[in-house]
């Protein structure tokens, strides 16, 4: 496919990786915020755009903007062989064998709840169990809470070790004939932890047990392949992975997807419509009812290509370095308590400062310029795990800098010293 989304170069040194060379392609983190240098340590929330996403959003609404696959004309061939590179882009991201067991959806939240209404109405009964970890995001804990509801099915929660891992005995003495499924983050929006998902899985199936992994927070920090997790559903949110918001995929095992009906009604998913009755596409348009985000797709496309150009074992290894970094500088800060310390952990760091309150810090910072997020992190069993409620939440990127974080507890450290 050609237009949209032209190959960026890559930056920094052929097979290394440079972070202030990849911050040139992100106009966003040069502006600055309330006098100061942005630092953008909201990463978990949501990533910066590079110049090359936005290049291809403007190219594609000024030259390009057309529905897909209906209309007999250039426009629209053009608009739905850019939606289907995009499809074909995310297949190849993720491993998966074919870009028709890719579907489009607005992100995660929706990825699990098109699972939970489309595979869990027909897979769950009373009796049957779907096992979610304490660690897990809200929109990983509800769909399953309704369909548990509905189907009768029992939500059965695995508990935390103090580090924040999934208790490996729990999870082995949980798992019965009973489990339909098993939902869990490939890694965690509010302690970072990266739990053994392939060995997850693999334990899970011996049980005939389909497991959905989470990945909104792991696409962006490490490469993915669904087959080697031998993943039943993967999903993820493109605009934490450099993309647009209102666009994410579910990738879904080709002989999962061949069995598995609407979730919605409308346009595109259909094969005929009569009032006496109606017949489907297959998938993935079966699950794609109405007009998709195709600016969005196409801004994914272009995301995907930018950051397949990096060498992203030297990207994993920068971050696990930031990490380190970051973890240091924290702790030297007085009254400053990490929450969550599992040894395999993307760069996401919790903490309390004892005697202020979360929201007050996130505002503190902010005008100092640093964005980080304040709260429960849609994650309240998880915090709740440490006897919290809220807490701040400073979360890193590939192009995020030690200097960054050095300015975060600089100004923590002002803060504290500030008095009561
Ligand atoms: N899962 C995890 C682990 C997340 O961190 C998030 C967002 O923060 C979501 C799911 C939901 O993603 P979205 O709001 O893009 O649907």
């Amino acid at each position: 496919f050609r237009g949209f989304g032209r190959p960026p170069a890559p930056p920094g040194a052929p097979g290394g990786f440079s972070a202030e060379a990849v911050r040139h392609d992100f106009p966003v983190l040069h502006r600055t915020v309330n006098g100061h240098p942005l630092v953008w340590l909201d990463n978990a929330a949501t990533t910066q755009k590079p110049r090359q996403v936005i290049e291809a959003l403007t190219a594609y609404y000024g030259l390009a903007n057309s529905n897909v696959h209906r209309g007999a004309h250039t426009m629209a061939r053009e608009a739905t062989e850019a939606y289907e590179a995009a499809r074909a882009a995310v297949a190849r991201f993720l491993g998966a064998p074919e870009p028709e067991s890719v579907v489009f959806v607005r992100g995660t939240t929706e990825a699990v709840n098109l699972v939970a209404q489309s595979w869990g109405r027909a897979h769950l009964g009373p009796g049957d169990d779907v096992l979610v970890p304490v660690l897990e995001h809200h929109s990983d804990i509800v769909p399953w809470q309704l369909i548990a509801r509905e189907t009768r099915a029992r939500l059965v929660p695995l508990p935390l070790t103090p580090d924040g891992d999934i208790d490996p005995a729990a999870y082995a003495d949980r798992l019965s004939s009973r489990t339909r499924l098993v939902a869990l983050s490939h890694a965690s929006n509010v302690l970072g932890t990266v739990p053994p998902v392939r060995e997850m899985i693999a334990l899970a199936h011996r049980y005939r047990a389909r497991v959905l992994v989470d990945g909104a927070q792991a696409v962006a920090h490490f490469p993915v392949d669904v087959r080697e997790l031998d993943a039943d559903f993967y999903a993820f949110s493109g605009h934490k992975v450099f993309a647009p918001t209102g666009i994410g995929a579910l990738y879904v095992k080709p002989e999962v997807l061949a069995g598995m009906g609407p979730w919605q009604g409308g346009g595109s998913m259909i094969e005929s419509v009569g009032f006496d009755g109606s017949t489907f596409a297959p998938p993935p348009q079966l699950l794609e009812a109405g007009t998709g985000n195709i600016a969005g797709a196409v801004g994914l496309l272009a995301a995907l290509r930018w950051l397949s150009a990096l060498d992203r074992d030297a990207v994993a290894a920068y971050e696990a370095g930031l990490l380190r970094h970051a973890e240091d500088a924290l702790s030297a800060v007085d009254g400053l308590r990490l929450v969550g310390t599992a040894a395999h952990r993307i760069a996401v760091l919790t903490f309390t400062l004892a005697g202020r309150d979360p929201l007050a810090v996130a505002d503190w910072l902010d005008r100092d310029g640093i964005a980080v997020r304040a709260g429960h992190h849609c994650a309240q069993p998880a915090l709740a795990h440490y006897g919290l409620t809220s807490a701040v939440r400073a979360s890193l990127a590939l192009y995020n800098t030690p200097g960054e974080v050095d300015r975060l507890a600089e100004s923590l450290t002002r803060l504290r010293r500030s008095g009561p």
